[in-house]
């Protein structure tokens, strides 16, 4: 860990001097750049453009493509890019996670970065937190991409925009909203520049990737993407998945059976709560009780299902508590995050967790929906071929960018030298003593004027506190989950004289806090802004903003996050944590060595404590806590990266299928000639073997139900045992079916049938796939019972559920393909694409916002239904093969169906 920082501080401090070099290159150009009239800066885009199209590199265009930036922001937005901006951006460019404090400008920091890579042509994406940052960056930035000769979009949840210089929209409110004009999802992918929430991102990519034919989709290539709040995104929120899903019918009344035989167990006897790792497992005595309760007499025999459903109800019962973790609103168990203290509102815990906490509160069950499509943002963002990201709080996290995302992290120093003070922390007894304390500080900071943000870790804490302010009659702003849509213009305001702000942690990030509020638009009058220099002035004289943090969070990066609200660009601050013994952090990790050293320093419950080896053991503590956390993530990934590999393996056939065209019948013909070597091979694996005439009836059974050829040939072939010749001689069968059909109704025809077949061959047995992986993921962990390592489990049987996915696409697309029937009413339908079947698909997301998407699931006729021919399906097996039922007779010889 110790050799990891190090050499950590020593890299910074070179790539600096190595980065400073360039900057100065950019400012020898400025002069120059300064007798540009207007005009010319669309123009010098072109040039740069073209001198990449003759060949040179990015690189040696950086500084004249940096300085123009620079140049035109100063002329459009009136803020000329710092020198350290320009390091930013140099490091943005080449794929770091750049460190700069909150309210340094990272918005304007991107720009260089943005300009230069979507000069390529091939678009470049800012990824933000919320609908409000995307919008407010675009349309701020795009005032600058504008003026240089670029275009600039914002991709929000259910909704597009276009930066249009000459429109100007309604709602005024904020003016860098005013010029963003609705386009299409297309439209606006294909802007120079585009600014856009990270969920929306990954939910275009899993749309674009059920699409039906090539005309819907929206998305280009992944080429550059920077990711605003890196650390939110990629580490708090990396493995949330993008889940597009249908509704399921599925039998829920079972939970709350699960949930009251968890309530007749005692946390002692019966099993173990383990609130680090935060598992509950079953003791010997307990399990007994439970197969006592079920009748049965080995319940990991006999069901398993039950030992997983009433161990998720003891985690319920014991680890997740209401109006922390979740509340229950409307009959509905909502869950808090426990970074952000926000609603995730749509969002549900996984492995079971969930139900069973519904089952506990006793609200009714949601039915889980049937997940159609799925990605991490983690593994939506590794798809770029460069990523980049920015934030005020990476340098403690450096380790995991580096491991996971291969990104090098470098700390930017800031503009102005920073003179926030962070005072030590306060330590009490007890936690009622730790709010009594805060309260006073309030009271005392607010009598002085001097605005206060308080930070809190959940709903709970924050309105308690609330209250003891209206106790003491103090005005104050409450921002939680509750009320987030006002969000950013209650933090914009937390910097106002007198304000006193107590918000759940991070709420409204990304929005700046300027002292004495924020200042009003250029265009407002001298009287305005003197008032407004006043104010300042004063706020500036009390100290600046004081933020104080009422419990150390688990890590010491979102601790930062808090303290990185004060302080910003140069201006006074001051920061203080208060801490008490109750505090879960210390609860659970401090360990004796606090509690060792309050009785050492023996004092009473309503004195604090500032002793600086106490703020060491609690950091010790966070180092802990986060080197476990990561350890998970990390452990995460290696389990994500299984089904990521195979969700590239099956859209990238989906695409190669979408978009095929001249090479459109050899695609097809990868696809059948695998399936027809692979029926074939399965009997022939075995020399020795003998066929006898009621076993070639088969084999030709077997082949019939994929493609239909003449019998005679084939049974010479069989007899002979002449695979090489019989493979040949069905593809070439089968190509001159292919052929026959295409002459028939038109080779465009033809090609829309054999797409639409194969694309919802692929998507059904996806879908089933996902949710097979699902339950596997969910079931694995209790492999570990059998003294077996969870992940190569998985890792096995993902292996052989995807060989067995890839046969039954392979399977079902060839079958269907010569098995349409060529006339009726369904095929008319069908080739006219009229037989589409709306189902209303839902799009969950980690904004909790569901959308209906009225996406086609076109639906194909062919003469027998979906799924496979059950025959077919058992009959995976070779014949040579031991039974499936374990006799140890050969299949052929025990279950093979007659
Ligand atoms: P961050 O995202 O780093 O917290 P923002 O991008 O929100 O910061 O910018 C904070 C404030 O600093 C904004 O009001 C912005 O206008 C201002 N700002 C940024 N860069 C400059 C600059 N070079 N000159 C003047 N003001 C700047
Ligand atoms: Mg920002």
């Amino acid at each position: 860990m110790f050799g990891f920082i190090k050499k950590f501080f020593d890299f910074n401090q070179k790539e600096l001097e190595r980065i400073r070099k360039k900057v100065e290159e950019i400012n020898n150009l400025e002069e120059q750049q300064r007798k540009l009239v207007d005009a010319d800066f669309p123009k010098e885009t072109k040039k740069l453009k073209k001198l990449l199209v003759e060949g040179k590199s990015l690189d040696g265009i950086l500084p004249q493509a940096f300085s123009l930036v620079r140049e035109g922001s100063r002329r459009v937005l009136g803020e000329r890019h710092y020198d350290v901006q320009l390091m930013a951006g140099i490091a943005l460019h080449e794929g770091k996670i750049a460190e700069q404090k909150t309210g340094e400008g990272k918005t304007l920091s991107a720009t260089t970065a943005l300009y230069l890579n979507a000069l390529t042509g091939k678009g470049v994406h800012l990824v933000t937190v919320n609908d409000y940052l995307a919008r407010r960056d675009a349309g701020w930035m795009g005032k600058l991409f504008n003026f240089l000769g670029m275009t600039t979009s914002a991709i929000i949840s259910d909704k597009s925009y276009i930066f249009d210089a000459s429109y100007s929209s309604e709602e005024n409110k904020d003016w860098r909203l005013t010029h963003l004009k609705d386009c299409s999802r297309k439209e606006a992918y294909l802007a120079d520049v585009t600014y856009g929430i990270n969920s929306e991102f990954g939910f275009d990519y899993l749309r674009d990737n059920m699409a039906q034919n090539p005309e819907e989709l929206v998305q280009r290539n992944f080429n550059f993407a920077i990711i605003d709040e890196a650390d939110s995104v990629l580490i708090d929120e990396a493995r949330t998945p993008h889940i597009i899903s249908a509704p399921n019918e599925d039998d829920i009344s079972k939970y709350y059976r699960y949930a009251q035989i968890a309530k007749t167990l005692n946390s002692k006897d019966d099993y173990i709560v383990d609130e680090k790792s935060r598992t509950a497992n079953m003791t010997e005595v307990g399990i007994k009780k439970i197969e006592a309760n079920l009748g049965v007499d080995n319940i990991y025999e006999k069901d398993f299902e039950a030992l997983f459903h009433i161990e998720a109800a003891l985690k319920a019962e014991a680890l997740f508590k209401n109006n922390k973790d979740y509340i229950v609103r409307n009959n509905e168990v909502i869950i808090v995050d426990e970074f952000t203290g926000r609603l995730l509102e749509g969002r549900r815990f996984s492995e079971g967790i969930h139900q069973a906490i519904e089952a506990k509160e006793n609200v009714s069950i949601q039915k889980e929906s049937k997940t159609l499509a799925t990605v991490s943002l983690q593994n939506y963002f590794r798809m770029y071929k460069k990523l980049a990201g920015m934030t005020g709080t990476a340098a403690t996290e450096a380790e995991e960018f580096n491991k996971i995302y291969k990104a090098d992290v470098l700390i930017i120093p800031t503009h102005s030298p920073m003179v926030r003070k962070d005072g030590a922390d306060m330590i009490y007894k007890t936690e009622k003593a730790k709010f009594e304390a805060v309260v006073e500080e309030i009271v005392r900071e607010y009598q002085k004027g001097r605005p206060v943000l308080v930070g809190t870790t959940s709903i709970d804490k924050n309105e308690l506190l609330s209250s003891l302010l209206h106790k003491r009659n103090i005005p104050h702003e409450l921002l939680n989950a509750k009320n987030h849509e006002k969000e950013a213009e209650i933090i914009a305001g937390a910097g106002k004289k007198m304000a006193i702000t107590v918000a759940t942690n991070m709420a409204g990030r990304g929005v700046d806090i300027i002292l004495g509020g924020t200042k009003e638009s250029q265009s407002s009058n001298v009287k305005s802004q003197n008032k407004w220099q006043t104010e300042h002035d004063e706020v500036v004289s009390l100290g600046g903003l004081y933020i104080i943090g009422t419990e150390r969070h688990e890590s010491r990066r979102i601790d930062n996050q808090l303290r990185g609200r004060a302080g910003r660009q140069g201006d006074p601050g001051e920061t203080r944590f208060f801490v008490s013994l109750e505090d879960d952090l210390m609860r659970i990790f401090g360990g004796e060595q606090i509690s060792k050293l309050m009785t050492m320093f023996n004092f009473p419950e309503d004195q604090a404590l500032t002793h600086p080896m106490v703020s060491k053991a609690i950091e010790q503590a966070q180092v802990k806590v986060e080197g476990f956390n990561f350890d998970i993530r990390k452990h995460l990934v290696d389990f994500d990266d299984v089904l990521n590999r195979q969700r590239e393996i099956i859209y990238t056939l989906r695409r190669k299928i979408l978009n095929a065209k001249e090479n459109f019948k050899d695609v097809v013909f990868e696809i059948i000639k695998e399936e027809i070597e692979e029926t074939v091979n399965q009997y022939f694996v075995d020399e020795n073997v003998f066929f006898d005439e009621e076993e070639i009836n088969r084999i030709i059974k077997e082949i019939d139900l994929v493609v239909t050829v003449s019998e005679s040939q084939m049974r010479e072939l069989i007899k002979k045992k002449e695979t090489i010749k019989l493979i040949n001689f069905l593809v070439e069968n089968t190509k001159n079916e292919f052929e026959k059909r295409e002459r028939k109704i038109g080779v465009e025809n033809w090609q829309g049938i054999v797409k639409m077949i194969i694309l919802s061959t692929i998507d059904t047995f996806w879908t089933q796939h996902l949710t097979a992986i699902e339950d596997l993921r969910e079931g694995i962990n209790l492999r570990g019972y059998a003294q077996l390592d969870p992940l190569v489990e998985y890792k096995n049987e993902a292996f052989i559920m995807f060989e067995k996915l890839v046969r039954e696409i392979n399977f079902e697309s060839t079958r269907r393909l010569f098995k349409v029937e060529m006339e009726g009413p369904a095929f008319a339908k069908a080739s006219a694409g009229e037989e589409k079947k709306n189902k209303p698909m839902i799009f969950k997301s980690a904004s909790g916002i569901d959308t209906f998407n009225q996406a086609s699931q076109q639906s194909v006729k062919s003469n027998e239904q979906m799924p496979a021919n059950p025959i077919r399906s058992t009959n995976k097996i070779g014949r040579n093969d031991p039974c499936y039922c374990g006799s140890g007779k050969k299949y052929k010889k025990c279950h093979y169906p007659n």
